[in-house]
């Protein structure tokens, strides 16, 4: 049985042609795809043929953001019927290993991440019509959650983990670099978390205005007034938490650069490949604690009730959602900063 997918062959050649469909297994659950959004990884894969130092080495499909229906279930699937909405999970540690065993499966050596370059043969991700996953990777929804919704279980968890990774935010004063959707996530979860002021970064207006909307204290165009968040960060005596989501070495700068003493500073952009100019005599002074946050842990479950009961509102992060057959322009929108937010794939 065959299906159509997106498939990446390289720098902006993007193709939706047939594709074999994987064998359904006794613990498999065929999901009849309705929503991918489109990742920043995935817009490195189809712009550049390469994301950070994973480089696309045989055709790719991209995604690791997606929702759909469940169309038929394995023998032995217990938990899922036909008709049930879900949220897949991407991620598949070994859980055998002894980071898996210390309860931090992202970092796990044979971990299976969909949609990526990072190992060869690549591991085909959820673009396309009908994606074949194991039951345990198929996470319930509510039967009237838009699919849309479901789809931001996996950035959510993202921003969750970066959360956690940062400690208590109850009361404390957070620096956001870079309004992207990642970003606007933690903006929400952070104000979720009871932090006192959050103030957002970015160089392009319109995010800015977004995260405005959804709750930050201030939204600061470091481009166009470069002087406006170091009087921000003097008035508070420094942020005592940044999150750098946007992966470039300027938002770095200006993260370590706002931070106060004893400050903790999430990396949860991806670097350029390559060598990075840090701070490291600001970080040494200040006894900041720079830490990274990569994917997620076992928040992706948190994520999917959060969005199931409300609790974290992603609507307003929704710019487009594009047929899979306008592959191509979907990721032209998402790539424009001061057109779109998310914007995802429909099938
Ligand atoms: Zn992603
Ligand atoms: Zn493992």
């Amino acid at each position: 049985m065959t299906d159509t997918a997106c498939v990446i062959y390289g720098a902006r050649d993007l193709r939706f042609e047939p594709r074999q469909s994987a064998p359904m297994g006794d613990l498999s659950v065929k999901v009849r795809v309705r929503a991918g959004g489109i990742c920043g990884s995935d817009l490195h894969y189809y712009f550049d043929g390469r994301n950070g130092d994973y480089v696309i080495r045989e055709p790719l499909i991209p995604g690791h953001e997606f929702a759909g229906e469940v169309e038929a279930v394995g023998a032995r699937v217990s938990r899922l019927r036909v008709g049930d909405r879900v949220a897949v999970n991407p991620s598949s540690p070994c859980g055998r290993c002894r980071y898996c065993r210390q309860g931090r499966e992202n970092l796990c050596r044979r971990m299976v991440f969909l949609g990526s370059a990072s190992k060869f043969p690549h591991i085909q991700g959820g673009f396309r019509e009908v994606f074949m996953v194991d039951e345990a990777n198929a996470v319930p929804v509510r039967r009237d959650l838009p699919f849309t919704t479901a789809a931001f279980a996996e950035p959510l968890s993202v921003a969750l983990h970066a959360v956690s990774r940062a400690g208590a935010l109850f009361g404390r004063n957070v620096l956001i670099t870079g309004a992207g959707p990642i970003g606007q996530l933690v903006l929400l979860c952070a104000r979720r978390a009871g932090a006192a002021r959050i103030v957002m970064t970015d160089i392009v207006d319109q995010p800015l205005e977004t995260a405005r909307r959804i709750g930050a204290d201030a939204a600061i165009n470091v481009a166009t007034h470069p002087g406006d968040l170091k009087d921000y960060a003097a008035s508070l005596d420094g942020f005592e938490t940044i999150f750098e989501c946007a992966g470039n070495h300027h938002a770095l700068r200006s993260a370590f650069e706002s931070a106060g003493p004893g400050a903790v500073v999430v990396q949860v952009g991806i670097l350029p490949a390559g060598d990075i100019p840090v701070l490291a005599n600001i970080a040494m002074g200040r006894e900041l604690d720079w830490r990274s946050s990569f994917r997620f842990c076992d928040e992706f479950g948190a994520a999917v009730d959060a969005l199931d009961r409300g609790l974290i509102d992603v609507a307003p992060l929704l710019t487009a959602a594009i047929p899979a057959t306008d592959a191509a322009s979907a990721f032209d929108l998402a790539r424009d900063r001061a057109r779109s937010l998310k914007v995802q794939i429909t099938f």
